[in-house]
Parts: C-alpha cells; structure tokens; sequence
C-alpha cells in the first residue's frame, strides 16, 4: 500500500499560513508516520512548534479542537478524513490518498454485478482521486453508475462515512446494488441503513463480497439488545465531547426515558470504554449518543445492553421496529 501525503500541499499551506504552534492529528492506521510528518513542519517553518496528538482518531468527528485550544495551537493538521463538520478554530484537513491498482479487484467484482444493471456507488475518502476511473471501469462493462449524493456531513458526491447514509438513502429507488469501494466497516453501515444489496470492494483484504449475511446476524442482536433494554430500570444515557459526534439530545432524551418509568442519568465521556461504562455497575443498560457504530458493532464487548438513539427510541416505543427496518438503523 502507498500512501501520498500530499506534501507539497503541507508545506504550501504552511508557508502560507505561518503558524507559531501546530498540533497534528493522525487517523489511526497512519500514526506509525509521525516522524516523518515532523520533520516536513520543521522543513516548511523551521522553529515551529509541531505537537502530535496521542488520542485515538477514528473519523473526521474526533477533530482535537480542545486539545489544540489547551495547548494554545494556532494550527490543527487533521490528516486521513475530509471535513466532516464546521468548527470554530483553523483546521487544514489533509485527506491522503491511497495509490492502488484498483482494475484487478473491480475485474473480481464483475461477476458479483452480473445480475446488477443500474449501481449505485460511494467510496471512502482516499480512494476519491480514483473514482472517475472506476466510473468509467463500470460503465465500460455497460453498468449505469449513479454516485451517492453529498448529504449531510459527507463532504463530497460519493463520500461514505461510517454513521452518514442519507446521500446512499436518496439514490436508493434509481439503483439495483450499491457498490461501496473501501473497508468492511462502511459497507456494514450502508447495508444496516438501505434496504438494497450491498456488494464491498475491500481493496485492503483484496476480496469482493456481499453483505447480506451480516445484516441478518447484526439485526438479530439488535433486536435482542433492544428487548433487553426494555427489562432495564436503570439508564445511563452517554455523551462523548468530541465535537462530531452529537447524535441526539442527552436532555430530551432524559426526559423520555423518565416518561418511560426508567430511572436515567447522563453521563459525559472523553471515548466509551467496556471499563469506563463498568464502574457505574448500578446501571443495567446504556443509550449512546455519540459514535452510533460503537453499539452497533462493538456490541460484543460489552456486558450490559447499549443502544443507538435510534433504537431507544424503539425500545420506549417511539418508533416501530418496522419503521427502522424500512428506513435503515444507521
Ligand atoms: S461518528 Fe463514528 S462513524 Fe461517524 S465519523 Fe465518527 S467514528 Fe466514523
């Protein structure tokens, strides 16, 4: 796998942006180059300050604005994900693409699209600079191609993020299939948010598969965690600080789950853990309103039930479960 940085645009922006203090942000699977983003800053404006941060970074809505603050950066660097929302403070987001051969694994792909005319078709952020070519690739084999549209906190046509469907949602009824050009983990979203077969261009595992069968088994636990949570008296209802993930009102809520008959507090957290949430063992079940794919496919590790918004709202019966399998859960 090689990875291009876009150098020459850091150092462009850098020069002409002359921060005093820069904290750079790395996605997770990129941290390990560090060193030699460290050594770009230093090239581009000798003597300034570049601090990185050690927190985890899963997507573009953990952006360290209040680690920048508390550190008094006049710059955050957020390299791996696109802007995913506005923020009050100078961020220059560096998407970082990934230089791959894509035509043997969409040659693979073909037979899985046999039956498939018309697709639908998002891809993760650092395959963006590739999707003309994949465009063409499909419509070559005489597949129509309608990309997803840019909806919500997408930040181009096309763009997949783990917890953002409606772009995929609005094109659904004009597609057979969607074809998602990624990872496993946004594949698993779109299939969980549409009612359409999803096929997964996994370009890291070279492998092409449908993910039907993993729907079936992921709603079948959901359900099982939701009737759960109906049993529970007493509700912890999370928060997390990062700046993009705010999927719900903690307060509303609240007040919900108390017009229930449940007994509910909110709690605020830096990042959900198995151990954070252990230690308030008089809680019997969790609603969390920050990375909804947490509960949806870390389910697993932990002990106690714990819902997205979405599936509270089932629980307290709110919302019919039809109603989330029509509309999708993400
Ligand atoms: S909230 Fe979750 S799915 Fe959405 S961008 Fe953040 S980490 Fe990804």
């Amino acid at each position: 796998m090689t990875l291009n940085f876009e150098k020459e645009k850091l150092v462009a922006e850098l020069k002409e942006r002359k921060p005093r203090k820069v904290l750079v942000q790395l996605a997770e699977g990129i941290k390990r180059d560090a060193s030699e983003i460290a050594s770009w800053v230093e090239e581009a404006l000798p003597g300034t300050e570049c601090i990185f941060s050690g927190e985890t970074c899963w997507g573009a809505c953990s952006v360290a604005v209040q680690e920048a603050q508390a550190l008094n950066a006049d710059l955050l660097v957020h390299f791996g994900h696109a802007q995913f929302i506005e923020v009050d403070f100078p961020i220059l987001y560096m998407e970082v693409q990934d230089i791959l051969d894509l035509n043997p694994i969409l040659n693979k792909s073909l037979p899985l699209l046999e039956n498939y005319k018309s697709i639908g078709l998002s891809y993760s952020i650092q395959h963006r600079h590739d999707i003309q070519k994949v465009i063409k690739f499909y419509e070559n084999h005489g597949k129509k191609v309608t990309l997803s549209q840019k909806a919500g906190t997408n930040a181009y046509e096309g763009h997949i993020t783990g917890c953002e469907y409606r772009g995929l949602k609005a094109i659904q009824d004009n597609v057979e299939a969607f074809v998602i050009l990624g990872n496993q983990f946004h594949s698993m979203g779109a299939t969980l948010a549409l009612r359409k077969p999803v096929i997964l261009i996994d370009v890291y595992n070279d492998d092409v598969r449908s993910m039907a069968g993993l729907k079936e088994k992921i709603l079948k636990q959901r359900l099982f965690s939701i009737e759960k949570f109906k049993e529970a008296r007493n509700i912890g209802i999370i928060v997390e600080i990062k700046p993009g993930q705010k999927f719900g009102n903690p307060i509303k809520l609240l007040e919900k789950m108390k017009n229930a008959g449940k007994n509910a507090i909110v709690i605020t957290m830096s990042e959900i853990t198995p151990d954070k949430i252990m230690n308030f063992y008089h809680i019997d079940a969790f609603v969390e309103l920050a990375c909804p794919r947490i509960a949806l496919d870390d389910f697993a590790k932990y002990e106690k039930p714990i819902l997205t918004m979405l599936e509270a709202m089932v629980a307290i019966g709110e919302r019919s479960w039809d109603d989330v399998l029509e509309n999708g859960i993400v």
